[in-house]
């Protein structure tokens, strides 16, 4: 087994998949093995250092993986209509899979766990230790304080495309299941007109889309008199690329299984 842990990039001209390829070629763990864009994109068949700038790496982006090329782990920031296909090839190819796409269906939630059983996989709506971070203060806020009113409020750039978050979600869920429910039991995604007093249990969701804000998140704890919030506020995409990788070095190499971000981590007290 080699040292480095070969990397396939999906969605490598994407602004995820842009800075996943420049962790990649700074890092001293991860070799770029490919670098796969849309077919049809412009850059097929280019040298990465037309994007990059970096030194030549001998590396072109390609619209397929081409079966010589060394696959231990495929990362994914493409998005859910390219999604299964990401996923397909990882399976076909015996990878392991890291995939940061949201707003996937719950039909392809259940094909990660299928995949599952053939290779390592690795899906998280967010790969920023923050956000873990958060995502860990929530849960154990929310088990601690059963009847605190909850809501969850989300910002992100005007391009983003579905609402709310993945990061959201996931927060959403983590606080359902830590109260003993499921979220879509308990979530309320739109308050408007005449919609009675808030009922005890819910948790709410606000989306907020402007400007290039790369992503913020805050729980909000209420209760009367009080009020408790934690927020997260991402300055850079680097933070979720870094993440990521940190996960695909993690995650090549292990036993086909359904992995999270939490576990690449520091453990939890
Ligand atoms: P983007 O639109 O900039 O990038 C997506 C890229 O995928 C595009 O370059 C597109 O051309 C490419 N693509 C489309 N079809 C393809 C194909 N068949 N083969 C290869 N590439 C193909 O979007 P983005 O801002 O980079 O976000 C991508 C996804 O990552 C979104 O779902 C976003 O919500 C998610 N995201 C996740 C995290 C996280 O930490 N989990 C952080 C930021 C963004």
């Amino acid at each position: 087994m080699s040292d480095h842990v070969n990397v396939v990039v999906y969605g490598s001209a994407g602004r995820m998949g842009q800075a996943v390829v420049r962790c990649i070629l700074e890092s001293p763990r991860a070799r770029l093995a490919c670098a796969l864009v849309r077919p049809g994109s412009g850059l097929a068949g280019e040298p990465i250092e037309r994007v990059f700038g970096a030194v030549p790496r001998n590396v072109d982006f390609s619209t397929s993986l081409d079966p010589d090329v060394p696959c231990d782990v495929l990362v994914d920031f493409s998005g859910p209509v390219v999604f299964d296909a990401a996923l397909a090839l990882a399976v076909e190819r015996r990878a392991a899979f890291v995939s940061g796409t949201t707003g996937l269906r719950e039909e392809q939630y259940a094909a990660l766990e299928r995949a599952a059983h053939a290779i390592p996989v690795l899906w998280s709506a967010n790969f920023s230790l923050g956000v873990a971070m958060l995502m860990r203060a929530a849960r154990r806020v929310a088990a601690t304080l059963p009847d605190w009113d909850c809501d969850i409020v989300e910002v992100h750039h005007k391009r983003k495309e579905d609402a709310p978050s993945g990061t959201a979600l996931a927060l959403g869920r983590a606080i359902a299941e830590a109260r003993g429910h499921a979220l879509a039991e308990r979530a309320v995604y739109a308050r408007v007109g005449q919609t009675g007093a808030r009922k005890a249990g819910e948790i709410g969701f606000a989306a907020l889309r402007g400007g290039d804000i790369v992503g913020e998140h805050t729980v909000v704890f209420a209760t009367d008199g009080e009020r408790l919030e934690f927020t997260h506020r991402a300055g850079n995409r680097e933070i979720f690329a870094r993440g990521a990788l940190a996960a695909a070095v993690w995650l090549a190499h292990r036993e086909p299984g359904l992995y999270h971000f939490d576990e690449v981590l520091a453990p939890a007290e």
